[in-house]
């Protein structure tokens, strides 16, 4: 089988990406993609990667590191129309130490309420229906910017 230049095989983030594994997708840009966090810490929590493989902040590949976080923007405001947010956590973990799990960059989007405790990771794995759902809702929200 032949891999983008940049993929790891053996990486679900790359996987998701090539759409050689399933994801709740929400949108892309030139070098980067958003889809639901498969474990929500809340609900509506989004992902937003480069499409290319690099792990973290220190081996981020300068060039598509905006886009990125561009992209997480514009999914934030989608978020923002689309879900009743009162608040929006943005974070990236770098390295095991940190609590990274997955060694492929990715930014977290992660609403959050009034008091809600400062939860990172959720244990629950989340309906797929329900990840479509809104994923499409968010989606429907999409400025062009
Ligand atoms: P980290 O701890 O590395 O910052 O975050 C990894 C995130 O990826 C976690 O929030 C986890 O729930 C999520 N995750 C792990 N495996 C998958 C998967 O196969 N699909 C999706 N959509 N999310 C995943
Ligand atoms: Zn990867």
């Amino acid at each position: 089988m032949s891999h983008a230049p940049h993929a790891r095989p053996d990486c679900i983030f790359c996987q998701i990406a090539a759409g050689r594994a399933p994801a709740a997708r929400i949108a892309e840009s030139a070098h980067a993609l958003a889809f639901m966090d498969l474990f929500p810490a809340a609900e509506g929590h989004a992902l937003v990667i480069p499409k290319r493989h690099y792990e973290n902040l220190f081996e981020a590949d300068v060039e598509t590191l905006p886009d990125v976080h561009l992209l997480a923007r514009r999914v934030a405001l989608a978020m923002r129309r689309a879900l009743s947010l009162e608040g929006l956590m943005v974070f990236q973990l770098n390295g095991a130490a940190a609590g990274q799990t997955v060694f492929h960059y990715h930014a977290h989007l992660l609403p959050r309420s009034g008091g809600s405790p400062l939860t990172i990771h959720g244990r629950q794995k989340a309906d797929p229906a329900k990840l479509a759902e809104l994923a499409a809702r968010i989606a429907a929200a999409l400025d062009d910017a």
